[in-house]
């Protein structure tokens, strides 16, 4: 009973002049298969990679770049790319920054200290609405200009009281310290890095800081930097992250999209994306 198909198949392939001997196996058919036989439904494929990333929804958590990000949307507290800033590093005020620019700044606190120089940070991320406790304060004259003007009363024109903040203060939405990439080192202040002290940290800063990926956006307004804030030397931005925000404000931000605080009617007479995001020196960019 057994051996009649078999014999019929080894007939037929013994007939068929295009079988070559050593892939035709007929007593396969009829033998236990040692492998999956080939009509076995094949595995699940993986998913393709091309699938679209969900939306994000929690409003602490915008991409990297999004408009709520740059614009500083979120609650840094909560945004999982976000770490709390080590005390050794601070000046004693709690901060947080993007795990990235921890990283980059840990290695640069490092090699400070081992050429004797001590980094502090002295402010860190601030969100849109803690910017906009200051510009407010500042705006209404509940806080001084450079400790002697009252905002509102010597500039009553929106644009002028805008300009005359935007010195050192930057508009709710429009700072790099909404993106977690940018840092305060050791004074808010030029003429402590002039001298003494300071000036081996600003030293320092300018001979090594690039090697960590930091760069001093605000530097001397002149030829190179005819617009933005006035120097800040003690401002240094981590531009692995930075850049890229940089370059999705160039790309999609708008003077109207700056909105939602006293006197943010100036913002498209000001042009404030131009002039203050994007006014910076140009080796960070
Ligand atoms: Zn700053």
């Amino acid at each position: 009973m057994k051996l009649l198909p078999l014999a019929l198949l080894l007939l037929l392939f013994a007939c068929s002049p295009s079988a070559p001997n050593s892939e035709t196996k007929p007593e396969e058919a009829t033998l236990p298969a040692p492998l999956a036989p080939p009509t076995s439904p094949a595995p699940a494929p993986p998913p393709p990679d091309t699938l679209p990333e969900p939306a994000i929804t929690n409003p602490d958590a915008p991409a990297i770049p999004s408009q709520a990000y740059l614009t500083g949307k979120f609650d840094p507290i909560k945004h999982p790319d976000f770490v709390k800033v080590a005390a050794k590093y601070t000046d004693g005020d709690p901060y947080v920054l993007h795990h990235d620019t921890y990283a980059g700044f840990e290695a640069m606190y490092a090699a400070a200290k081992a050429d004797g120089v001590k980094l502090v940070i002295v402010s860190a991320t601030r969100n849109f609405k803690r910017q906009k406790q200051i510009w407010e304060a500042k705006w209404k004259g509940q806080r001084l200009l450079e400790g002697k003007e009252k905002a509102n009363e010597v500039y009553p024109k929106p644009a002028d009281r805008a300009r005359a903040i935007l010195r050192y203060s930057s508009m709710p939405g429009t700072s790099r310290h909404h993106w977690g990439t940018d840092l305060d080192l050791n004074a808010l202040n030029n003429k402590y890095f002039k001298l003494g002290e300071g000036k081996k940290v600003y030293d320092w800063l300018t001979d090594n800081a690039a090697t960590y990926g930091f760069c001093q956006p605000y530097t001397p307004k002149g030829i190179e930097r005819p617009q933005g804030y006035e120097e800040e030397r003690w401002h240094w931005s981590y531009l692995p992250i930075a850049t890229q925000l940089t370059n999705y404000a160039v790309s999609q931000m708008k003077d109207a999209d700056i909105a939602g605080f006293a006197g943010a009617e100036a913002a498209p007479e000001i042009n404030v994306i131009k002039n203050y995001v994007l006014g910076i020196n140009t080796e960070c960019l």
